[in-house]
């Protein structure tokens, strides 16, 4: 048994509630007590045995771990999709493992993926930490993309005819080659089946621009008939208004980006705000549109006016949404496009506060506790509750003054996986402290 007990922290325990100064005590992998402190310092409370190790956290904030909500661990700073697929299987599942462990070290502690690039590298990664062989974050593994031909990464043509195995989306077409890429997807073990359900800024050329939704709704309907039986979620890359409905009608659990969902669209999601969440993944367009000269591109202005376009347009749904009592979560697309780097995920919350209007707190809240039920562990994960499993970190700062203070590396001191410290600083620094009172 492992004691640990987190004495004079000032914690943001995810529900929403106020900051409060509390003793929390761990034992193995949850936290078995809350203990609200009344300004005095505290040693280790009810519940810690007297052996406990005790971690001051005089000064600092103790908060739930973060939960990346459309994460792709395989997506490696993409200037182009045929780069990624020319990365060889056993260079990318080490790729991935790194961005994990990158995120997990920059507080992200649980991770739901969005979409594989190959089609067994999360579940890899997923597998190799839940056995003990790597530190990583909690993951839930996604499958590639599954898209109608023609559409958001059909990277394939004529003359290539890649295989399924180094495709960067799996093309399927008709309700029988849904299911079977979906089945094929439960084989290889994931947790999220991914569709792409629209089109998307890039893919005009195609016909399938982000006001085109490309797929059918019976092989919407044939994924989810796959995801149900088996206890799978079902994310939809999906911009265009008919896409949300469509999706929302079948089931759909998880809807990203959901840019131009009009009136009836939102008044679909808000009758199933129980059982759906939205990310709408700011991060790329943003970026972008505000730092793509900084990386070399020369775009047309109309480009950017176009960025600049969908991003009002999301921001305007996405308030809509917050207002009438959606889940919309931060995170996403990290590692998909080079002006939005792997690693600067936790840019995502400065933006839902800065471009989208969220309270600091409200945007804790959805990184946190809904991030905790995107898990589907939201009775046992993404809060600081008895009870609960022990995800945590120790901020030196206080993200409800600047949010910013999640992005820097050094000021994330400590994050702590089910009970373990996979990141202590505090303690190397405690370390230190004896090493030099020695001398
Ligand atoms: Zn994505």
């Amino acid at each position: 048994m492992t004691t640990i007990s987190m004495v004079n922290a000032r914690v943001i325990d995810g529900s929403g509630v106020d900051p409060f100064l509390a003793t929390i005590d761990i034992v193995d992998e949850r936290i078995v007590a809350v203990t609200r402190q009344d300004g005095a310092s505290a040693g280790p409370t009810r519940g810690a045995s007297a052996d406990a190790t005790v971690i001051d956290c005089t000064g600092r904030t103790v908060m739930p771990g973060l939960t990346e909500a459309h994460c792709h661990i395989s997506f490696n700073d993409i200037v182009s999709m045929e780069a990624v697929v020319a990365i060889q299987p056993e260079d990318h599942a080490l790729i991935s493992l790194a961005n994990a462990q990158m995120l997990m070290e920059r507080g992200f502690t649980s991770l739901y993926s969005a979409a594989a690039a190959k089609p067994r590298l999360d579940v890899a990664v997923r597998n190799a930490i839940a056995a003990g062989l790597f530190a990583g974050p909690r993951i839930r593994a996604a499958s590639q993309e599954i898209s109608p031909s023609g559409n958001l990464g059909d990277i394939d043509t004529n003359y290539l005819q890649l295989p399924r195995s180094l495709a960067f989306a799996i093309t399927a077409d008709g309700a029988d080659e849904f299911t079977k890429a979906a089945r094929l997807a439960a084989r290889d073990g994931v947790d999220n089946l991914k569709v792409n359900v629209s089109g998307d800024r890039d893919w005009g050329h195609m016909h399938a621009d982000d006001q085109t939704t490309v797929i059918a709704e019976e092989e919407v309907a044939a994924v989810v008939a796959v995801a149900r039986p088996r206890g799978l979620m079902v994310s939809a890359h999906c911009t265009s208004s008919e896409g949300v409905k469509m999706c929302v009608r079948q089931g759909v659990q998880v809807i990203y980006h959901a840019v131009h969902a009009d009136e009836e669209a939102r008044d679909m999601l808000e009758a199933a705000k129980d059982r759906v969440f939205v990310a709408p993944a700011l991060g790329l367009p943003l970026t972008m549109l505000r730092e793509a000269a900084d990386y070399g591109f020369k775009w047309p202005a109309s480009r950017y006016a176009s960025l600049e376009q969908e991003l009002e347009t999301t921001r305007a749904c996405m308030r809509d949404l917050h207002k009438r009592g959606v889940r919309v979560l931060p995170g996403g697309d990290y590692g998909a496009f080079v002006t939005n780097p792997m690693g600067t995920n936790a840019r995502d919350l400065e933006h839902f506060v800065d471009f989208v209007g969220f309270s600091p707190m409200e945007t804790l809240v959805a990184a946190t506790k809904h991030g905790g039920a995107l898990m589907q562990r939201g009775e046992d994960l993404g809060q600081i509750r008895e009870g609960y499993l022990a995800d945590l970190l120790i901020v030196d700062g206080d993200p409800l003054a600047d949010i910013r203070v999640l992005q820097d590396f050094d000021r994330i001191e400590a994050v702590m996986i089910g009970g373990r410290l996979v990141k202590d600083r505090l303690g190397e620094r405690r370390g230190v402290e004896r090493r030099e009172a020695a001398e």
